[in-house]
């Protein structure tokens, strides 16, 4: 199995530290509002990798944080007058809401930045004792020109980023013995949420919390140190290898990994240029299968340009592999014949073809658009080998498969009676016409074919709102 390691800029074969089992940290989202699609990659992405380390039999530890103090939650916590962790709670909720929606496989610990300060203040400690890190004003700096590897990751050189720093020098930082020093420990401002500290109250900069939960909950050295986002290596990464590697005194992470942008209109998706979509915005058009489908449908480190056309695509591939498992459950459901015959049983080890392309495709860097492509020639297969004299047990056998290969995607496409959100709006509108006609039995209908799925609907006076049971 080969990943491509930001590191060495090569891919390489995977070797775990530990046979069998794999220590995987993921960056988590600063949460002061509701993650946008370009958020959601990295999420997609990284848990799919999960999926096909499970997939091979690994035991994954999979940690990934939520930043929950930051310049920009205790900004929008004064915008509405509310605590920063009132904010911070309300959209790891909702963040939460929206992974489950995409189907991420909850984390093995998420754990939050506020709750984990003390051991952040411990590194920082072991750092000033090591004589990586000193003081000012309440201010703990790193000692960037101490940590000789520095640069190693984003394959920057320190000369180079001096001269780019010096200009970039804002006021009060002066203080800093060298302009490429960086906080590890910031003094509280007045309304600002602190922790009692050796350096004074405080709170902790934003890479001092990676590397310190990463070696909280998998140890001073992990196999996998994902993204999210490249844009992510530098300085983030980079701070972190030169804060864990001093400390701890040994080797971060094996392999770094990290995905290319989601664009739009050939330009990254941002909070900050205004230009993204909400995950909870593209739920009330699309399941957010199809967003997951869409998202694995290019190579993680390439870049990926959203468009309706593109979603549209994604939307019916997907229901192309829904369909031909529908169609799986259909023949089983009224199979003449239990027991696979000799015909059969050839056919479907033929089919073994498509797992083994599958398998290779992920096992390249998971190239998961190829792995795609092998998923739709099992649904081909599948739909032109297949009829109503199939066994039981040929079809049971073709559906695990399908099933076993889309389950890594984080596609299900056995989901009892589950509706797509595009179709629950379509029998809403053809309910409204129904009444419209005064087809009062038809509307009626509808409601119970909804209800009996689990969704209720509400006649309000701004129009028909529904809900999941
Ligand atoms: P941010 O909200 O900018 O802190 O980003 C949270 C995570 O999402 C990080 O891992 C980023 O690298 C990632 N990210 C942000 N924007 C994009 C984008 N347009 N495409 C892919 N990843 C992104
Ligand atoms: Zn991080």
């Amino acid at each position: 199995m080969k990943i491509y390691n930001t590191m060495s800029k090569r891919k390489e074969e995977f070797v775990p530290l530990e046979e069998g089992k794999v220590k995987m940290y993921v960056c988590g989202p600063t949460v002061y509002n509701y993650i946008h699609i370009g958020n959601a990659r990295p999420m997609i992405v990284f848990d799919t990798v999960r999926r096909y380390f499970e997939y091979k039999n690994y035991d994954v530890n999979y940690v990934s944080n939520f930043t929950d103090v930051d310049d920009k939650i205790i900004k929008k916590a004064n915008e509405e007058g509310v605590t920063a962790e009132e904010i911070s709670q309300r959209y790891i909720a909702e963040c939460k809401k929206d992974m489950d929606g995409m189907n991420i496989e909850p984390a093995t610990k998420n754990p939050l930045a506020t709750e984990e300060i003390d051991g952040m203040i411990s590194m920082i400690e072991t750092l000033i004792e090591k004589g990586y890190a000193y003081e000012k004003n309440g201010t703990v700096y790193y000692r960037t020109r101490k940590f000789k590897d520095y640069g190693k990751l984003s394959h920057k050189n320190l000369d180079d980023l001096q001269s780019g720093g010096r200009t970039l020098l804002v006021s009060g930082e002066d203080e800093k013995e060298d302009s490429l020093d960086f906080v590890l420990w910031k003094p509280k401002k007045e309304g600002e949420p602190a922790w009692v500290s050796p350096w004074g109250e405080g709170r902790p900069g934003w890479h001092i919390e990676c590397s310190e939960m990463s070696k909280k909950y998998l140890g001073e050295q992990i196999d996998i140190h994902a993204g999210g986002g490249e844009d992510l290596i530098f300085p983030h990464h980079e701070n972190e290898i030169a804060q864990s590697e001093a400390a701890n005194g040994k080797e971060f992470s094996r392999y770094w990994m990290h995905n290319g942008f989601l664009n739009i209109d050939n330009r990254k998706m941002s909070k900050s240029l205004g230009n993204f979509f909400t995950v909870r915005e593209i739920s009330e058009k699309y399941d957010l299968q199809v967003l997951r489908f869409f998202m694995l449908s290019a190579h993680y480190r390439s870049p990926l340009n959203f468009s309706a056309e593109l979603m549209e695509a994604a939307k019916s591939g997907l229901e192309r592999i829904i369909t031909a498992a529908d169609r799986l459950k259909f023949l089983m459901g009224s199979a003449k014949t239990e027991d696979m015959a000799e015909t059969e049983a050839e056919k479907f080890a033929k089919s073994a073809e498509y797992v083994g392309n599958f398998e290779s495709a992920m096992d390249d860097d998971f190239n998961t658009a190829d792995a795609i492509a092998a998923v739709f020639d099992l649904v081909k297969f599948i739909n032109t080998m297949t009829d109503e004299d199939s066994s039981k047990e040929y079809l049971e056998n073709l559906f695990d498969r399908l099933v076993r290969l889309t389950e890594v995607l984080g596609i299900i496409v056995d989901k009892e009676d589950e509706i797509l959100d595009s179709d629950i709006e379509a029998l809403i509108a053809e309910r409204q016409a129904a009444r419209k006609e005064k087809n009062f039995a038809r509307a009626d209908e509808i409601r119970d074919e909804l209800l009996a799925k689990g969704i209720v609907l509400k006649d309000t006076r701004e129009g028909v709102q529904w809900k999941r049971a």
